[in-house]
């Protein structure tokens, strides 16, 4: 690796942001992982790799990105496909209306742009899913146009090097840390200097003990020069996210259970689970899943099991959940918020996409049903 102290390259000679720029992209052609999505210039391979990294580690996306692919290797594919398939393909990836807006978006893309990624960035944004950070990075990778992609990890990024006091997650950082990146951009290679940044993010100027020893720009940093990097990027306090006590019900009726489909449009759409809802307080497990099946699908049931807690966390608040086994005892289904339901044999769950908490019980739920 290129160190800060190596001497300085033809173009190392400008101002401030001319070096900066520099030693980027050199430290870049260096050090750069190789990945699956910069082997292609293709725009839909761009853009479902970098909606599939949002909020999602790079390991985890490689798979993800590859099955998805082969399954739907371009915009016409994916428009028309099921949304439920998709959804199986994204099952465990999380942050599930990302899947839905990119099927959303290809079904557009089809229609109006003939499976074309549009250019123009006010045609591309105004896709479902599409905000500025993914139009800049899809953009300037694919087409080399000259827009800045600015997410958290380049924030911190940018945070430290100009030891900026605004913080990351405050009301005005979009708009001030654009700002910044947008001074800073290379605009011969914008695709590549946005990947840059991101890459000193991911490698060398890391959430917690950023490595700065071996950063290329270790002497351009103003937290670095200071000596106060620990104090970077300046964040306001959250508010603690709170926990929910939920009850799920397995029901049994002649060797079926019942699976229930959530809404499209809400949290978690389109995703399937057992029925089930919030506890009230002061309420057991067992009364909870003997109330909830009556109200969430109309259903009278009892001998209830109790099988396993099982804890959760999402973006803005966590939940706890008691997950029972009830017997169908009689009444027709009914039902009060899911969207759609199907008696299923327990061994066809595996071809349903299913909510991230109800697969922490599936084994155990497996092996319960097949021993009873
Ligand atoms: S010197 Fe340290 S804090 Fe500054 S950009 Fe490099 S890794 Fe980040």
């Amino acid at each position: 690796m290129k160190s800060a102290n190596s001497p300085p390259s033809r173009r190392d000679t400008g101002t401030g942001p001319g070096r900066i720029r520099t030693r980027l992209l050199d430290w870049y052609a260096e050090n750069c992982r190789w990945l699956p999505w910069r082997s292609t210039q293709d725009p839909y391979h761009i853009w479902v790799s970098e909606i599939m990294l949002q909020q999602t580690r790079v390991d985890t996306v490689i798979g993800y990105y590859r099955r998805f692919l082969r399954r739907f290797p371009d915009v016409a594919d994916l428009a028309a496909a099921g949304l439920q398939d998709v959804l199986k393909l994204w099952e465990g990836l999380g942050y599930y209306a990302r899947a839905r807006n990119l099927h959303q978006a290809a079904g557009i893309v089809n229609r109006q742009y003939h499976g074309r990624v549009p250019y123009s960035r006010a045609d591309f944004i105004a896709l479902p899913g599409v905000g500025s950070y993914i139009a800049a990075a899809v953009l300037s990778i694919a087409y080399e146009q000259p827009y800045a992609a600015v997410d958290g990890n380049v924030k911190r990024v940018l945070s430290r090097i100009y030891a900026a006091a605004v913080p990351v997650n405050g009301p005005g950082a979009a708009a001030f840390y654009q700002g910044l990146a947008d001074d800073l951009l290379e605009r011969e290679r914008p695709g590549i200097f946005n990947q840059a940044v991101m890459e000193l993010g991911a490698l060398v100027c890391r959430p917690a003990g950023p490595d700065c020893g071996s950063c290329p720009v270790r002497d351009l940093c103003m937290a670095q020069r200071r000596g106060d990097v620990q104090s970077f990027p300046v964040r306001k306090k959250r508010r603690s996210v709170p926990t929910y006590r939920l009850a799920a019900a397995v029901i049994r009726k002649k060797g079926r259970i019942l699976i229930v489909c959530r809404p499209e449009n809400g949290l978690l759409g389109g995703l399937w689970e057992f029925p089930g809802g919030e506890m009230q307080s002061g309420e057991s497990p067992e009364d909870a899943g003997l109330r909830l099946t009556r109200k969430t699908v109309g259903l009278n049931t009892g001998a209830v099991h109790y099988l396993t807690r099982v804890k959760h966390a999402y973006t803005h608040f966590k939940v706890e959940a008691d997950v029972l086994i009830c017997d169908y005892h009689s009444g027709r289904v009914r039902l009060n918020g899911p969207a759609d339901f199907r008696w299923i044999s327990p061994r066809s769950l595996g071809r349903y996409p299913l909510t991230g908490m109800t697969r922490k019980f599936l084994p155990k739920l497996v092996k319960m049903l097949s021993s009873a």
